[in-house]
């Protein structure tokens, strides 16, 4: 009698392949010019989309493919392993789409989603000022009055990044008069609206980070995510979610930090070994976060409010601090050579600087923490 084979199940197919195959081919070649000519990956970023690098955020009814977080810091993870400039971007894109996808504006969703899902419209996110003057650490700088069919708002915000002539990005301010904060897509081609260069970065200058001009600048109802009386549940929804994500740039660099270690240590492990931080230590911590990064993340697409705040803010912080020690780690094995202009390694330990300041910057999550901490860290109401 003969054997009757069972035919093998094919391997399941990698979700990231083609994203890692493009990163290989069309982002890695153009990192040295990126990070020191503010070369902007317009090119790469649009074929990242086409490829479905920014699915995740949308939901498979606005042409995204509904895989939530845990796709969209996947693909960060890859292209932040390669460069930092440019995950940061991908989180900038996702993260306008997510808090479009996240408000109750069918609008706006039919008129942004499709098209920030593709990469055919690219967008950023303003919303640094809105978090750390609603955690009191400084003043909004926008504001806007209630006018018939939306809103006027005036002010400037100095930084905001993956910006240009026919882009939009999301921010949200204090409206005159009323309780609560109105969040708003801008359109950067708005006549009464003006992008101006800024200041030039030590790392990130990539990035198209600009700043943003409004002058009696009319945003009109269709391009309105929340109203003052349902902003707080409306941040509540975006924030925990918008900070975790950031963990894909973290996650990226460590792992790029520990495979350069790893390099070194085939011709200078002798030496090495004296160094505090190894690559198994990075390696271990790596692992642990990514761990509780991809938990965290499955429970904020289960639900955006899930009551995590506290752990988000942790695990945020503890991705910044690693990424400092891991890319101080790298420059120090890798020595003279990673001290080259040309060499990852000293890019690497730029970049990392910038994963502690963005906002939430490390102090910025310890004083969020310590304030949750001494109030009993009732989380359920931490993130508003
Ligand atoms: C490369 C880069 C990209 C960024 N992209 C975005 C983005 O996409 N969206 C977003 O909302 N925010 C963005 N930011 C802002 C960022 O998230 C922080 O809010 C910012 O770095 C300040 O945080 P901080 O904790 O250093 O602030 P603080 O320590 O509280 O203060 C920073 C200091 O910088 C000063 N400052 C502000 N603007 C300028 C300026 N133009 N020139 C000189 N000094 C200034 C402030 O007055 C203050 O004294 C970006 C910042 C950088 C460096």
């Amino acid at each position: 009698m003969s054997a009757v084979l069972a035919p093998r199940p094919a391997a399941a197919a990698d979700p990231l392949a083609a994203i890692r195959d493009l990163v290989r081919r069309e982002l890695a070649p153009k990192v040295i010019d990126i990070d020191t000519k503010a070369e902007y990956p317009e090119a790469f970023l649009r074929a990242l989309g086409r490829a479905g690098g920014f699915a995740g955020a949308v939901s498979p009814g606005h042409g995204g493919n509904g895989r939530g977080l845990v796709h969209t810091i996947g693909v960060m993870e890859e292209v932040a392993k390669t460069c930092l400039s440019t995950g940061f971007l991908v989180w900038c894109q996702t993260a306008v789409a997510r808090y479009i996808e996240l408000s109750d504006n069918d609008a706006a969703k039919r008129a942004y989603l499709p098209r920030l899902a593709t990469g055919e419209l690219l967008g950023g996110t303003g919303l640094s000022n809105t978090m750390k003057s609603s955690d009191e650490i400084e003043a909004y700088r926008l504001t806007a009055e209630r006018v018939a069919g939306g809103y006027v708002v005036n002010g400037v915000l100095p930084w905001v990044s993956n910006l240009g002539p026919g882009h939009v990005f999301v921010t949200g301010c204090p409206v005159a008069g009323e309780d609560g904060l109105a969040f708003l897509v801008v359109e950067c081609a708005a006549p009464d609206f003006k992008l101006v260069e800024c200041a030039h970065f030590v790392a990130l200058d990539g990035t198209r980070t600009l700043a943003c001009h409004f002058k009696d600048t009319f945003i009109p109802e269709a391009r309105v995510l929340a109203h003052p009386g349902a902003s707080a549940a409306y941040l509540r929804r975006i924030k925990p979610g918008m900070i975790l994500a950031q963990m894909g740039m973290g996650l990226g660099l460590v792992d790029a930090c520990a495979e350069m270690m790893r390099q070194s240590n085939r011709t200078h492990a002798h030496v090495n070994a004296f160094l505090d931080d190894q690559a198994d230590d990075v390696e271990s911590a790596l692992a642990a976060a990514r761990d509780a990064t991809y938990a965290l993340a499955a429970a904020l697409d289960a639900d955006p409010s899930a009551d995590v705040v506290l752990d988000v803010l942790k695990l945020r912080l503890a991705g910044g601090e690693l990424a400092l020690r891991a890319a101080n780690a790298a420059l120090l094995h890798m020595g003279a050579k990673g001290y080259l202009l040309r060499s990852p390694a000293q890019r690497r330990l730029r970049e990392a600087y910038f994963i502690a300041i963005v906002t939430p910057a490390t102090k910025h999550l310890r004083k969020e923490i310590a304030r949750l901490e001494a109030r009993g860290a009732h989380p359920a109401g931490a993130a508003a």
